[in-house]
């Protein structure tokens, strides 16, 4: 039986975003990250910016335009979150450009070594998460058992789901079952 994998973040919607547009300090840390890396011309070209039109991801690594898109909410959850999640897509544009004009898998082997290389080594594949959807059009309601943050939901989850910011900071990023989702409210 296949149980898991997917992981998510809880992200308030009532939180105004005052991001948007380029982060010049977030760039400079890319920049130096990529340096360090050898990847100097992709450190010459990259650009970070904060999207709020991001809906149900945390972030976006564009290969071609050289883009690291974020999602503005993630500023909710501190600092922590924000360097993991640019370090997930920073990931991308670096298997991408070590694998030349070669198609690779978005989270393939690649993928796994440039993350290992950015210091994320365990970091979960999954970033295409749903945050909450529009709340009048949630029925079910899914709290962590550990962290008591809510999760809402317009659909019953079938696949076993856990908390992913207890999941980073306790089990590497990893499932883990002591944080999967329990629902609390549903079928109203
Ligand atoms: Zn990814
Ligand atoms: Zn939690």
């Amino acid at each position: 039986m296949r149980l898991l994998k997917q992981l998510e973040f809880a992200f308030q919607r009532s939180t105004i975003h005052p991001r948007a547009g380029r982060d010049v300090a977030l760039e400079t840390t890319v920049r130096e990250i990529l340096s360090a890396l050898g990847a100097t011309r992709l450190a010459d070209s990259v650009r970070v910016e904060w999207n709020p039109r991001l809906q149900t991801c945390a972030g976006r690594a564009h290969f071609s335009e050289k883009l690291i898109s974020l999602n503005p909410r993630l500023c909710e959850h501190g600092v922590g979150e924000i360097d993991r999640t640019l370090r997930h897509e920073l990931a991308h544009l670096l298997a991408q450009l070590r694998a030349g004009r070669r198609r690779i898998l978005p989270h393939g082997a690649e993928w796994r070594d440039a993350c290992r290389d950015l210091g994320i080594g365990h970091e979960a594949r999954c970033h295409d998460l749903p945050f909450p959807v529009k709340s009048y059009a949630a029925r079910f309601v899914y709290r962590c058992p550990n962290c008591r943050r809510n999760f809402h939901r317009v659909r019953q989850m079938r696949r076993a789901v856990a908390c992913l910011a207890c999941c980073r900071a306790h089990n590497r990023g990893e499932f883990d079952a002591r944080f999967r989702l329990q629902l609390c409210r549903g079928g109203l």
